[in-house]
């Protein structure tokens, strides 16, 4: 299976299997409580521990400058009982196909950095964008928060029918529910970063502008990296979503990219992207 197509792709694992944390007991103690949760869907990922106790903190100044009072903390810090703290969880799931994935009812992330760092790999060929995609992951993932609406950040779909459709629910050209959900997200995320490039704090300046450096440049290899993979295969369409749940990734990068750099010739393109698809569509 090709696994750039993977990246494209979302994992549902996370929402089919019934979260039954039982007990209430353990929700002030962050360690147990993510214990219980991790013991039902993973192994608890604990090598990029030292870049997450590093990043945390400035995805934090970052989202409390833009008007959040969100947190994201690691077990050790983290306190059920103060509703704006936000639980990470870096798991290895058993599935082992998940980026980043967000329960708002339980108040946890779910990320697999081993998994990123491996796919940031083979399309960037350069792991030092990774800490970057990391605080990207989460950001989006604290979005899903903001607007209550748990999600991932993307899908993972394996089935290799699926590069021959559009999976876009029944009804395209509108998105169905959950692709408007995570344009929503993917919006409310770009305009968190937007806010954050004009800070007077200058880490969150410097983070804030690195990330969106590397959105332009994660647009550019994913959309060479994809038509790599699938030069010669027969029916394959650029233009497709490779999932249900989530837009066409390559069409999400191209949004947040305009949001963050408007230009004419931007817009032209994604008039013409969405156009084409919807030509291929009715046809
Ligand atoms: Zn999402």
């Amino acid at each position: 299976m090709n696994r750039t197509y993977q990246t494209y792709s979302i994992w549902i694992v996370f929402f089919l299997i019934p979260i039954l944390i039982s007990s209430c007991n353990h929700k002030n103690n962050g360690k147990e409580y993510e214990s219980e949760i991790v013991g039902q869907l993973g192994v608890r990922n604990h090598e990029f521990d030292t870049i997450f106790v590093e990043l945390l903190p400035q995805i934090n100044q970052l989202m409390k400058e833009v008007g959040s009072n969100l947190e994201i903390k690691l077990s050790n810090d983290f306190d059920f009982q103060k509703r704006e703290e936000i639980l990470l969880i870096p798991l290895t799931p058993y599935s082992k196909r998940i980026s980043a994935s967000s329960n708002i009812d339980y108040r946890f992330i779910l990320i697999n950095p081993d998994y990123i760092n491996t796919i940031m790999y083979e399309i960037m060929l350069d792991t030092d964008v990774f800490k970057d995609i990391l605080t990207l992951l989460i950001i989006h993932e604290l979005c899903h928060f903001e607007l209550g609406k748990s999600g991932q950040f993307d899908e993972i779909l394996t089935e290799s029918i699926n590069i021959n459709g559009i999976l876009n629910g029944d009804n395209y050209p509108n998105f169905n529910e959950s692709k408007l959900i995570e344009l929503r997200v993917d919006s409310l995320a770009i305009s968190y970063i937007q806010k954050a490039t004009k800070s007077k704090n200058q880490a969150t300046c410097s983070l804030s502008n690195s990330l969106k450096k590397q959105l332009g440049i994660l647009e550019a290899s994913v959309a060479i990296d994809r038509i790599t993979n699938f030069y010669g295969t027969p029916n394959f369409n650029v233009l497709n979503d490779l999932s249900k749940t989530h837009p066409n990734f390559e069409l999400r990068l191209a949004f947040m990219n305009y949001y963050l750099n408007p230009s004419a010739s931007k817009k032209r393109m994604l008039n013409k992207f969405i156009e084409e698809r919807e030509i291929r569509l009715q046809n």
